[in-house]
């Protein structure tokens, strides 16, 4: 078991944060820098699947696949398409989140799916939906950290105590040992709004907030509709810039991350988990 891996969801229930334009850049940034990334889309809308230029009627086996069937094959719906995996989405997915209401247990089928990967890979990202509901749940629960990003906006704060609130009852039940991994701006630009947010993000959260913004440019819009990440369709412009940088924070803050887990070990006595570090 790869003790390191690191299983990172993208999450703020707000639309058209940049979650999917996170995940796909940041899974070729981290494969850039040489580790081994699996994406998965947790969204019935599946703009990561299609950003990465998977046809949907390609898909043999999806997310939905796994969490309905435990029995569905894994390796099967992977894909290769950028320099890093793909559990894929469908908007089948839809369907197999209302199935999830009421069965007991169902939102931890993914996480112990993913358990069995950690071997596999070195980071793990998982894109969510826009809405609080068994498939945000799911994302929780197999997660061991949120990286949560924020539009420059008016409304941009406010959604945000409702996602600690959902995390901190996924903490206390089914997944004690999810984090916050960090805020980041994204969508910013030289208005008085941008500066306002990051104050605002600032003062609410301090040096939980990444340093790096993900500036708005054209051309971190134009890549999900090519199928390409940015590092293919702008390798030097703003957005692969701005993606590279958070993607050392990221891999800095994970680092951390896993220190600090095995230093809990180490002062609850359980020296043998950290001999694995
Ligand atoms: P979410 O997954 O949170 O709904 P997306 O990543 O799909 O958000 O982004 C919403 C829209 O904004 C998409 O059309 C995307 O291409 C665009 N977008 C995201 N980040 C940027 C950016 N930094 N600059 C310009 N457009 C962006
Ligand atoms: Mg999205």
């Amino acid at each position: 078991m790869n003790k390191n891996c690191h299983v990172i969801a993208v999450a703020n229930q707000k639309g058209g944060v940049g979650k999917t334009t996170t995940t796909i850049n940041l899974a070729q940034a981290l494969s850039l820098h040489g580790h081994k990334v699996l994406m998965i889309d947790l969204d019935p809308q599946a703009n990561a699947t299609q950003g990465v230029g998977v046809d949907l009627e390609t898909i043999k086996v999806s997310v939905g696949d796994l969490i309905r069937d435990k029995h569905a094959r894994i390796e099967h719906a992977q894909f290769e398409g950028a320099d890093f995996s793909l559990i894929p989405s469908t908007p089948m997915l839809s369907r197999v989140e209302r199935e999830m209401v009421g069965i007991t247990n169902s939102e931890m089928r993914l996480a112990q799916r993913v358990e069995g990967l950690r071997e596999k890979f070195d980071f793990i990202l998982l894109d969510t939906p826009p809405t609080f509901g068994p498939l945000m749940n799911t994302a929780l629960n197999a997660a061991d950290s949120v990286l949560i990003p924020v539009d420059a906006g008016f409304f941009a704060l406010m959604g945000i105590k409702e996602l600690l609130t959902e995390i901190e009852e996924i903490k206390s039940g089914t997944n004690p040992n999810l984090r916050v991994l960090g805020y980041f701006m994204t969508l910013t630009d030289n208005t008085r709004m941008t500066q306002e947010t990051w104050d605002g993000l600032i003062s609410a959260f301090g040096n939980e907030v990444l340093k790096t913004k993900i500036r708005r440019t054209v051309k971190l819009r134009e890549a999900p509709a090519l199928g390409r990440t940015i590092f293919h369709h702008d390798p030097n412009g703003a957005g692969a810039e701005d993606y590279l940088a958070l993607t050392k924070e990221v891999i800095e803050l994970a680092s951390n991350a896993v220190i600090n887990e095995s230093h809990l070990k180490l002062v609850s006595g359980d020296l043998q988990g950290v001999n694995h570090v």
